[in-house]
């Protein structure tokens, strides 16, 4: 059902998302001030539905087995940079300050989906600007050559996590208590997407809060490709 009403659901909206650019950028003549500024907003929400029809599929993908994941190695730290250089307006945005500190003494080389990774960094970091009503986003990639992994971390000063929910939350559908106060329009999917995107690259994915109002740490664990040197 659910695959089928994604489907469904996506072709449509694609439609309606790409007539009312047409009409933002002018295609179809100049708008009345008001006006246009309506449809931007109703292009922003379409693109809300967009994105959670997009976490619908993922769902239905990986409970049929059948996500597709297209390996290639790169290098870890550009895609999280690129990552972070995207979301720092929406951070700024929300007057987030949002850093990246590369601590890795090696070149972080993966051999991994880069869309699928893309797309789990873009989540966390987004979330942390979601759940932070005021402070800092802070982003860190480090390694560790002993075992052979790397480690990203998304750290927020944000509204924390309670020691009671902390293991749940990468459930399907599970979302916090007073999540919907600071985020109205999350399903609770995003976390239950990647980590089984994490998983099917051998790594680990989980959080560390000292409870609400404290901020929260999302942490990755990933193996690397051997070493080349810096
Ligand atoms: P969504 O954000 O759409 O609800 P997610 O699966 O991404 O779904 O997150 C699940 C829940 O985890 C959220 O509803 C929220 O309660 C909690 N959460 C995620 N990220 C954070 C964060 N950075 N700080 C506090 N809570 C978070």
């Amino acid at each position: 059902f659910l695959s089928i009403a994604t489907h469904q659901l996506r072709g449509p909206l694609a439609g309606i998302r790409g007539h009312l650019s047409l009409i933002i950028d002018g295609s179809y003549g100049k708008m009345p001030e008001e006006v246009l500024g309506v449809i931007t907003k109703i292009f922003a929400s379409s693109g809300l539905l967009a994105q959670t029809i997009n976490d619908f599929l993922n769902v239905s993908r990986i409970e049929q087995g059948s996500m597709q994941y297209e390996m290639k190695i790169f290098e870890c730290h550009t895609l999280i940079a690129d990552v972070v250089e995207d979301l720092i307006p929406l951070a700024a945005k929300a007057k987030l300050e949002l850093t990246f500190v590369n601590k890795s003494s090696n070149s972080c080389m993966i051999n991994a989906d880069y869309a699928k990774l893309r797309h789990i960094f873009f989540n966390l970091i987004d979330n942390a600007i979601k759940y932070t009503e005021e402070g800092w986003i802070k982003v860190a990639l480090s390694d560790n050559p002993k075992d052979g992994t790397m480690r990203i971390e998304v750290s927020d000063s944000g509204i924390g996590i309670s020691t009671d929910e902390i293991d749940n939350l990468f459930q399907k559908f599970v979302r916090a208590q007073g999540a919907s106060k600071v985020n109205v329009n999350g399903t609770g999917l995003g976390l239950y997407v990647a980590r089984q995107m994490v998983e099917a690259h051998s790594g680990k994915i989980w959080v560390e809060s000292e409870g609400k109002g404290k901020g929260s740490t999302f942490v990755i664990e990933l193996p690397m490709m051997k070493k080349t040197g810096k």
